[in-house]
């Protein structure tokens, strides 16, 4: 680790770079998710850095809806499991789901990679290894397709976080529900999934865990189309802020 003096303004942000970058050293994280975290990243410098009211909202949302699915499955890829591995394991066990290591790019050396921190953090049984139980979603071209039988293919509920546009329409296609993380409100994953908390994942998986603890109402008001347009509006007031102080 770099010394970053406590005091930097953007400690946290650069922390969780570091994180990132430790995880592209040790095989978890591809090339590619090192320039997604980046588009993140300015994001999340636009929410403020800080978990919005409306993520909060979309944080409840999911737990309900996590926590009431016949067979919820969270989906990991390599950025995820060097965030926040000890969280994936934590919100499998409170909500009963299972974990499927689902990669964009396949690449079976990052697969035992992230498998290794999963087991490490305390992870069971984990879907999307065992190539024989792999299946194919349609309307989606063939790299990026394959799905574990027994994990999402069957699922009712998944939990995509900082996932591409087109796997997100091709698993609404399949009829799953979807809950997403993504600090970008216009992506169209943010537009697609049934829930899409615009947050760091650092930060919601930490407050998506505890919410899962508590019992739980379902929020009736809950509605993402309007959540996101809140949440692009708070980007727009974060701005106007700036503006008047510049
Ligand atoms: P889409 O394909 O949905 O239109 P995109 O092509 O712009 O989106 P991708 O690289 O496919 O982007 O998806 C990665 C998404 O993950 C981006 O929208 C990015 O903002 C988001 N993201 C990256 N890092 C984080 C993070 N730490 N927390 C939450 N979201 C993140
Ligand atoms: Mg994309």
């Amino acid at each position: 680790m770099t010394l970053i003096p406590k005091s930097h303004p953007r400690l946290n942000s650069l922390l969780i770079r570091e994180k990132l970058v430790k995880g592209f050293d040790d095989n978890l994280v591809a090339k590619e998710g090192l320039l997604a975290h980046g588009r993140g990243e300015a994001f999340d410098y636009l929410i403020g850095e800080k978990t919005s009211k409306s993520a909060k909202e979309s944080i409840k949302a999911a737990a309900f809806m996590l926590k009431n699915a016949k067979n919820s499955v969270i989906s990991v890829n390599g950025n995820f499991a060097a965030l926040c591995p000890k969280e994936i394991i934590q919100l499998a066990k409170n909500t009963n789901s299972k974990i499927e290591v689902n990669l964009f790019y396949s690449n079976e050396k990052r697969k035992k990679a992230i498998t290794k921190i999963l087991k490490k953090s305390g992870a069971k049984e984990i879907f999307g290894l065992n190539k024989k139980s792999s299946i194919k979603l349609l309307g989606i071209d063939s790299a990026r397709r394959i799905v574990d039988k027994n994990g999402i293919f069957s699922a009712d509920v998944v939990l995509v976080p900082l996932e591409d546009g087109d796997r997100t329409i091709a698993l609404k296609k399949a009829k799953k529900k979807i809950i997403t993380f993504d600090l970008n409100p216009l992506s169209r994953t943010a537009e697609t999934a049934d829930i899409t908390i615009v947050d760091n994942v650092t930060r919601a998986m930490k407050l998506l865990v505890s919410e899962s603890k508590k019992e739980l109402k379902k929020s009736s008001k809950y509605n993402n189309k309007k959540n996101l347009k809140v949440s692009i509006l708070e980007i727009n007031k974060n701005l106007e802020r700036r503006a008047k102080n510049a």
